[in-house]
C-alpha cells in the first residue's frame, strides 16, 4: 500500500511524495528542500527525486536533496537541469524497487521544451501540464504541442491519480465556469475543491476521469465548450489546436 502526500512549497506549490509503510519514498518536483527535510524528520525516507521541468520552483531543491540523501535524481534532458543523475525521455521506466513500481516517463511539451509527466502505481505526476480545472501556460510550445501532451494524460486511465504542480483549482475554476456554465461535473469539482481548501486540505489529487469530466482544456471537443470559443472568437474554430489556441488566449486575458 503506497501513500501519496502532497508537500505544500512556496506559495502555491505541492512537492509530491510517494511512500511505501516504511517511509521510503519518491520525491516530485522539490522548489525547496525544507518541507521535505522536514517529513523525513517525521519519518519519511527519499529513495529518489523525479522532476518533470526546469522551472526553479520545481527544481529548487534537488540538488540540496539529491546530496543529503544520497539518491538518484531523474530528470529530462535538458541543460537548465543539472542537478539530474538520470536522463530520461519518452517510454522510459524508473524502476523504484523500495516501492515496489515503476514509472513511465511521458513526453508532455508545451508548457517547457522539455516537461515530461510520470506515470505508475495508479498515480501520474503531470508537473505545470495539467492542472485539475486548467492547464499550464504555454511558455515554449504550441497549442498543437500543448493540446498533444493534454490529450496524451486525457488517454491515461479514468481512475489515475493526477497530481499537479500547484493548487490552483480554485483559481481556475471561474474560467472554467465561464466556458461551461452548464456542466453539472464541473459544479460539483468545485464544489469539492471548495470544501477541501475550506478545511485546509489540498484540492488534489483529482483523476483523470473527473478531469476529462469537468476541465474545459481536455473538453475542447465537446459541443458546449467549442459553442462557448465560438461565441467568444465570433467564428467557428477551424480546428482543435485552433479551439485549444483560442480557449488557451481567452483564459490568459481572463479576470473573473
Ligand atoms: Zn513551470
Ligand atoms: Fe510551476
Amino acid at each position: 500500500m503506497l501513500t501519496l502526500r502532497p508537500l505544500p512549497a512556496l506559495s502555491d506549490n505541492y512537492i509530491w511524495t510517494l511512500a511505501g509503510a516504511d517511509g521510503r519514498c519518491i520525491v516530485v518536483d522539490p522548489g525547496e528542500a525544507a518541507p521535505v527535510e522536514a517529513a523525513a524528520a517525521e519519518g519519511l525516507r527519499p529513495v529518489a527525486i523525479l522532476l518533470t521541468h526546469h522551472h526553479p520552483d520545481h527544481i529548487g531543491g534537488a540538488a540540496r536533496l539529491r546530496e543529503r540523501f544520497a539518491i538518484p535524481c531523474h530528470a529530462p534532458v535538458d541543460p537548465r537541469i543539472d542537478c539530474a543523475s538520470h536522463r530520461v525521455g519518452e517510454g522510459d521506466v524508473i524502476a523504484i524497487p523500495e516501492l515496489g513500481t515503476a514509472f513511465t516517463t511521458i513526453e508532455v511539451h508545451g508548457h517547457t521544451s522539455s516537461h515530461v509527466a510520470f506515470h505508475g502505481a495508479g498515480v501520474v505526476f503531470c508537473g505545470d501540464t495539467l492542472f485539475s480545472l486548467g492547464c499550464g501556460r504555454m511558455f515554449e510550445g504550441t497549442p498543437a504541442q500543448m493540446l498533444a501532451s493534454l490529450d496524451r494524460l486525457a488517454a491515461l486511465p479514468g481512475a489515475t491519480s493526477v497530481c499537479c504542480g500547484h493548487e490552483y483549482t480554485l483559481a481556475n475554476a471561474a474560467f472554467a465556469s465561464r466556458v461551461d456554465p452548464d456542466n453539472a461535473d464541473l459544479q460539483a469539482a468545485i464544489a469539492r475543491a471548495r470544501q477541501a481548501r475550506e478545511r485546509g486540505k489540498p484540492s488534489l489529487p483529482t483523476t483523470i476521469a473527473d478531469e476529462c469530466a469537468s476541465n474545459p482544456f481536455l473538453r475542447v471537443d465537446t459541443a458546449a465548450v467549442r459553442a462557448a470559443i465560438t461565441d467568444h472568437e465570433g467564428a467557428p474554430p477551424a480546428s482543435r489546436a485552433d479551439a485549444f489556441a483560442a480557449l488557451r488566449r481567452w483564459k490568459d486575458g481572463f479576470r473573473a
